[in-house]
């Protein structure tokens, strides 16, 4: 496959080498002081193109534009802010063809996956948070004797956004609209591994109006993430990542006493009793584990099947299996796409060892495809027990865990023996049910009959190690602002001496 020959003809693309490594005060910066990040095409495994971290001299660069242009936009009121956000998310819709192309070279997903989940999702985000902007007021509280308080609704600053690698648009936009529409500005890191979408994200916020170092992208690994978060001019970091990670960068900020957001991993359970519809219930646990070939932090990695189901489920789920077109990521006909790197399949592939070793039963895939690039085939485990490596890890890959069970009681005391709390899954035809285990399960994110659903109305965010604070809604608004209270006295001012 070529470069050229993977756009669709008559679609403007954009050039997968980007003019410069990083975004930064409204315009393509180059320092080849840094060190080089190579991208790799996940689906052939060829160098696609080169970005360099960002040295301290493009750091001071995005720190100093990014506080300028906080200051200016801050002064605009909700409403013209929110048009520049809205433009924005215009301008992203017009273009989604040729930002899907780009998010494929970036991770590898399927070009059927990113023309529906990415830039989509990622002007949703702009749009939403675009029309909230005006509406961002404070209160007013009356109090005895005429005397009353309002508060004030203000930004917090400069914030940074640290993301990972299975969403780049998605995650740039899911923590810039937000930070923006309350009046901050954003230096945004990629991850290493994925740097080029974001880039796009800030060009095109630029062309809709946001002046010059109001959201930055700069390249580079952890250390850089590092210095940004360290830095005393930051008022708040946002890390999309591992909870390893964010033990690490949720430390870091407390140093400065900085508001944090923190989406980490999970190990989420889907709960699927005798009574559920089998074809929703493997629709569910497909899309749960091997939409974006399970890269997707909110899976529900652990689907508990009772025990009078379970045949019935694995076999629908094989037969489903059947239909997965693995192959090429550009040809809209490809349903599954492979892992986003080595680094990663190799990661996933010694999981599907340890399962084996500890006694799981290989239900179907298991193994790398043959021919280059990392493909890993969707991959499912039966009779896996709560103790196994595979139940109690996250994985990030296409491997699915299913574990038997009996009770309802029993089955909530295993779903939340874990560290962590980000999703869960109820299947069933019993409302009652659904609801009642669905209040007794410890996970930010949750699903009756469904799984894995994000719109950007809904908070998104995890409990427990998973996370700290809330994505996406009305919820995000809190998470990038901050509340002034002014007490007005309307009569004198009373002192005891
Ligand atoms: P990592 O935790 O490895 O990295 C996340 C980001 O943090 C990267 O940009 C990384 O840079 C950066 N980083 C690493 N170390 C530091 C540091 N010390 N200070 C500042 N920044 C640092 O996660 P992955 O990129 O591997 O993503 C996979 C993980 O993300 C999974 O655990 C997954 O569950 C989670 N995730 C959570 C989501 C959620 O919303 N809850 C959504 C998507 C993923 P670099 O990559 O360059 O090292």
């Amino acid at each position: 496959m070529t470069l050229a020959g993977a756009i669709g003809a008559g679609t403007a693309a954009y050039a997968v080498q980007p003019e410069a490594s990083h975004f930064v005060n409204g315009r393509y910066v180059e320092d080849t002081g840094g060190a080089v990040i190579d991208v790799v095409y996940p689906a052939t495994g060829e160098v696609i193109a080169r970005v360099h971290e960002a040295t301290a001299a493009v750091i001071e660069e995005a720190i100093v534009s990014g506080r300028a242009a906080q200051a200016e936009w801050a002064r605009l009121s909700g409403t013209e802010r929110g048009r520049v956000l809205r433009r924005a998310a215009d301008i992203m819709r017009e273009r989604n063809r040729a930002l899907s192309v780009l998010e494929t070279w970036d991770t590898g997903k399927p070009l059927q996956e990113t023309l529906v989940a990415d830039a989509t999702s990622g002007a949703d985000a702009l749009e939403y948070f675009g029309g909230l902007a005006g509406s961002l007021t404070g209160e007013h509280i009356p109090l005895p004797g005429g005397d009353w308080v309002y508060t004030v609704r203000e930004p917090l600053g400069l914030c940074v956004g640290i993301g990972a690698w299975n969403y780049p648009t998605q995650i740039a936009c899911w923590k810039g609209a937000p930070a923006l529409a309350c009046g901050n500005a954003m230096i945004f890191k990629p991850s290493e591994v994925t740097p080029l979408c974001a880039l796009k994200v800030a060009e095109i916020l630029v062309e809709a109006g946001a002046p010059a170092g109001l959201y930055n992208v700069i390249q580079g690994r952890g250390g850089v993430g590092g210095s940004l978060v360290s830095d005393p001019r930051v008022d708040k970091v946002s890390l999309t990542g591992s909870v390893s990670t964010g033990k690490k960068v949720y430390a870091a900020a407390a140093e400065g006493m900085k508001h944090v957001t923190m989406e980490l991993g999970g190990k989420s359970p889907m709960l699927v009793f005798d009574d559920a519809s089998v074809e929703d219930a493997v629709s569910g646990a497909i899309l749960g584990n091997f939409y974006s070939s399970g890269q997707i932090c909110s899976n529900g990695t652990r689907v508990f099947v009772q025990r009078g189901l379970k045949e019935a489920f694995l076999e629908r789920l094989e037969e489903r299996l059947q239909g997965v077109v693995m192959g090429d990521p550009m040809d809209e006909a490809t349903n599954y796409g492979p892992m986003v790197s080595e680094a990663q399949l190799q990661i996933a592939l010694s999981y599907v060892a340890k399962g084996v070793e500890e006694g799981a039963r290989l239900v179907c895939g298991g193994a790398r495809a043959e021919g280059p690039g990392c493909f890993l085939e969707p991959t499912v485990f039966a009779d896996v027990t709560d103790e196994m490596t595979i139940a109690r890890e996250e994985i990030f890959g296409p491997v699915m865990s299913v574990l038997d069970f009996d009770g309802e009681d029993e089955v909530v005391a295993r779903a939340n023996a874990t560290e962590f709390g980000l999703s869960a899954g109820v299947y069933t035809s019993d409302l009652t049910r659904a609801h009642r285990v669905i209040g007794r399960l410890e996970a930010g994110s949750c699903f009756i009959n469904s799984y894995n659903d994000a719109p950007v109305e809904v908070p998104f965010g995890g409990v427990k190690a998973s996370g700290v604070g809330r994505e996406n809604s009305k919820e995000a608004i809190g998470h990038y602002s901050q509340v002034k209270s002014v007490y007005v006295r309307m009569g004198a001012t009373e002192a005891p001496f």
